[in-house]
């Protein structure tokens, strides 16, 4: 009887073992749909209705507090302005990322971005046409300053952009756009210079100071902090799950490269073991 339990233990074992395997091996439920890393943030982009909700929070603050200036403004002082920031701040870029996961990719693309941008895909992000009317018509100078660089037609493709959304002041007088960094203050402090800047409008802190382009998730975070008072004041934000500099602090770089370390390093950063 001893000898014939052997092959049936053996059975048995290797049974656990391959258990054991497939237990630590399974990351996801048997039979569930290939999981790209970016589908629930462009999901979200794609169809809450709390994202877009968001930016009209977002654009009717702005009112708001562009009124209170209207209101307190006094005779002989500079003009106001309000300055913003381009792609995910007044430019809905979603199709951007919907072509993006459609080709399979999880990271993003560069080549595809400078690709699509003349596509002119890009439509006004909700809200921000009716803000932007509304400075025209109380006239509040409105100035475009966004990071950019899809070649030599860099300027003309934002410009066109400007124009075709029929955003107010679409000249070379109030839209910047920076080839080669994303150091937004130079441009901000000359425009201060010679207007009252009521609010700065973006979906990255960068695009308020550039003491926030720091390394670091903690760093960051610990910046914020200082400035918490001005959100919602001076400061208006637009959400952004998708790319950014929070995605540098991350990473040490705004666009990972789409390798499994950094895949990894989604998952540590979603699970708190980010350092
Ligand atoms: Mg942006």
């Amino acid at each position: 009887m001893a000898q014939l339990k052997q092959p049936q233990q053996r059975l048995c074992t290797s049974a656990l073992v391959l258990a054991i395997l497939l237990s630590g091996c399974a990351h996801r439920p048997a039979n569930s749909a290939p999981v790209n890393i970016l589908d629930v943030a462009v999901a979200w982009k794609q169809t809450a209705a709390e994202y877009e909700a968001l930016y009209y929070q977002a654009y009717n603050l702005a009112r708001m507090q562009l009124q209170g200036a209207l209101d307190r403004r006094q005779p002989g002082e500079p003009t106001l302005a309000v300055i913003l920031d381009m792609d995910d701040t007044i430019l809905d870029t979603r199709d951007y990322w919907a072509q993006l996961l459609k080709a399979d990719q999880d990271f993003f693309d560069d080549q595809r971005w400078d690709a699509w941008i003349p596509q002119n895909r890009v439509q006004a992000a909700p809200g921000a046409l009716d803000f932007l009317q509304f400075c025209a018509a109380n006239q509040v100078e409105v100035f475009y300053v966004t990071s950019r660089n899809q070649g030599d037609a860099t300027y003309q493709y934002a410009l066109d952009h400007l124009i075709e959304n029929g955003f107010p002041n679409a000249d070379t007088d109030h839209l910047t756009v920076l080839t080669d960094s994303s150091n937004k203050q130079i441009r901000q402090a000359e425009i201060a210079s010679s207007h009252n800047v009521v609010l700065l409008m973006g979906d990255n802190l960068n695009d308020f100071s550039r003491a926030y382009y720091v390394d670091g998730v903690a760093a960051r975070k610990a910046l914020m902090q200082l400035d918490r008072d001005l959100f919602g004041s001076r400061y208006i934000l637009l959400p952004n799950p998708t790319d950014g500099h929070w995605v540098r602090a991350i990473f040490g770089d705004s666009e990972p490269l789409p390798s499994n370390d950094n895949r990894h390093q989604w998952h540590d950063a979603a699970t708190g073991n980010q350092p």
